[in-house]
């Protein structure tokens, strides 16, 4: 959920980036605005930054050990969600995975 705070903030970089650049397009890709100008890089916003999932190894965010032991795991549409508690300090963290591919391996008994 966006509270007013989080849009204020984003329309505050909008403001911005219209106030010195030619907007020339905007994105809507899942939880990213990205912003397309005439002459810069386009500029990323991210709209629920504290969701991000994990993108590095399966790593203990507090000590670094790789040594974790997950729960089973629960599917929420292109999420799945995992309780981990490392194996070295006990801290108890939530990895998130995201669907990214999906294949079709077989239909109606034939394997493709
Ligand atoms: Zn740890």
């Amino acid at each position: 959920m966006l509270n007013i705070t989080d849009l204020k903030q984003i329309l505050g970089e909008l403001e911005n980036i219209a106030m010195n650049h030619i907007i020339e397009g905007i994105e809507l890709d899942d939880d990213v605005i990205t912003i397309h100008t005439d002459d810069i890089d386009p500029v990323e916003i991210d709209l629920f930054p504290g969701h991000e999932p994990q993108t590095t190894d399966n790593v203990c965010p507090i000590c670094g050990c790789e040594e974790s032991t997950g729960d089973g795991v629960e599917i929420d549409g292109v999420w799945a969600k995992q309780e981990c508690t490392c194996g070295a300090c006990e801290a108890v963290f939530v990895n998130w995975h995201r669907l990214e591919r999906q294949e079709l391996v077989s239909y109606k008994g034939e394997s493709l």
